[in-house]
This record gives structure tokens, C-alpha cells and sequence, in this order.
């Protein structure tokens, strides 16, 4: 089981480094759940140091295709790994919908990602319209197909089937509609898959119980050390 925090803009570097001390103690009892933070670039540093020694992974929250050149304001694959950071997620569907992100430039991220020998989280999702459309696996499998096709079932990807209507909304997908959609994207990539869309203490189990569900990945309740923690203890095997 896998749980990652996606902090989008939030946290500075001050504001990192005292939730992962705090994160450091909470988690010392928690065994069996693979934990990771994706704090914004400027925090990445501070994050990685606060976590050394720990079994907490650093990540980014996105990286470009290219190891070096002209693109202004990005950070490339070897950089993240220079600093000591573990993994990226790339294709997060705020990338997508605000900044234009598309499926070909994703799996040029995620290509670019693990060459460099990171590991990758990478997003996909359906919106509410295509949901109400009936298009939801048409998305997942264009979005998916992208991904495979550029590397394959490597062992250092995961995917994270984040729904774009319940991502930050409170409207969690029922057990029942994340296990549908982690099983056909699962036919279509056999990678571990995290559930993401308003994960919260209290509904975790029960999406966390489902034979496909590997992890979550979450957003507002991975900046609050106690909310984060209750959600990695819900991941425990014993719990
Ligand atoms: C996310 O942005 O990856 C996410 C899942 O956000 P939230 O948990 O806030 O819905």
C-alpha cells in the first residue's frame, strides 16, 4: 500500500520542514505503507532533508522531457535526481486543464522520469461531462494508452486514476466506481494504481479495501500532518 501527499501550492520551505519533523514522529509506529510527499519545487530540498533516514520518499509534482535547454521555468528528470528526490508524478489533471498539458506530453515526462531513475506517478482521470457521457473508459484508455506506449509496464510506474470531478470537490467515487475504473485501467497497464479525489480519514478504508485500489494519492488532506497520518494508519495491513 502506497500513500502520497500531493501539496500542489503549498508550503514553503520553513512550513516543509516542520510537517516532515512532525510527520517523522507520527508515522514511526506505522508499518507496511509506503509513504511519499510531493511538496512544490522550492520546498523539495528542505523536504528531502527534514525526511533523511526515514522511509518517507520525496517527490515532485511534475518534471520535463528534457535533461537540459531552452524551457523556461521547468525542471528536468536529472535535477530532481541531483537533489535527492525520489519521484515525480506527472499528468496531474490541474497540469492538463491549466496549463495544457497533453497525453503526449505526459508520457514524454514520464519517459524522461524514469530514464533518469526516478520513480512515477502518473495521472489520469475522467471529467464529470465525459462521466455523464458514458466516455469514462474511452479517457482512461486514450490517457493510459499514452503512458504504456512510451514505457511500458516498468517497475518503477504507478498511475493514479484521479476522477476530475472529485478531485478537491468532496465528491468522492464510490468504492464500487474507483474499483471499476482501476480494473479496466489495470487490463490496460499492470502497475500499482492509487485511488486520488477527496481522500480523507474517514472514507479511506473503504476505498483502500478494494482488490484493485493499491494506495491513495491525496490532495487537501495531505497538509494537515494529523489528517495524513490517520490515512497512512488506514493503509496498514493490520488496521
Ligand atoms: C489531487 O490533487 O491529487 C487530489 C487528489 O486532491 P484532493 O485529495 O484534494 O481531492
Amino acid at each position: 500500500m502506497l500513500i502520497a501527499g500531493n501539496w500542489k501550492l503549498h508550503k514553503g520551505p520553513e512550513e516543509t520542514a516542520a510537517f516532515c519533523r512532525a510527520l517523522r514522529d507520527q508515522l514511526e509506529w506505522v508499518d507496511g505503507v509506503d509513504v511519499a510527499v510531493c511538496p512544490p519545487f522550492v520546498s523539495l530540498s528542505a523536504a528531502v532533508q527534514a525526511l533523511a533516514g526515514t522511509n518517507v520518499a520525496v517527490a515532485a509534482q511534475n518534471v520535463h522531457w528534457a535533461a537540459e535547454g531552452a524551457f523556461t521555468g521547468e525542471i528536468s528528470a536529472p535535477m530532481l535526481f541531483e537533489l535527492g528526490v525520489y519521484g515525480a508524478i506527472v499528468g496531474h489533471s490541474e497540469r492538463r486543464q491549466y496549463f495544457g498539458e497533453s497525453d503526449e506530453g505526459v508520457a514524454r515526462r514520464a519517459h524522461a522520469a524514469l530514464e533518469a531513475g526516478l520513480w512515477v506517478i502518473a495521472c489520469v482521470g475522467e471529467s464529470a461531462e465525459e462521466r455523464e457521457s458514458g466516455e469514462t473508459e474511452l479517457v482512461l484508455k486514450l490517457q493510459t494508452q499514452a503512458i504504456a506506449d512510451a514505457v511500458g509496464p516498468h517497475d518503477q510506474l504507478t498511475i493514479a486514476y484521479e476522477p476530475v470531478w472529485a478531485i478537491g470537490t468532496g465528491n468522492t467515487a464510490t468504492p464500487d466506481q474507483a474499483q471499476a475504473a482501476h480494473a479496466f485501467i489495470r487490463s490496460l497497464l499492470d502497475v500499482p494504481i492509487l485511488y486520488g479525489g477527496s481522500v480523507n480519514p474517514e472514507n479511506a478504508s473503504d476505498l483502500l479495501d478494494q482488490p484493485d485500489i493499491d494506495g491513495a494519492l491525496v490532495g487537501g488532506a495531505s497538509l494537515d500532518v494529523a489528517s495524513f497520518s490517520a490515512i497512512c494508519r488506514a493503509a496498514a495491513p493490520s488496521s
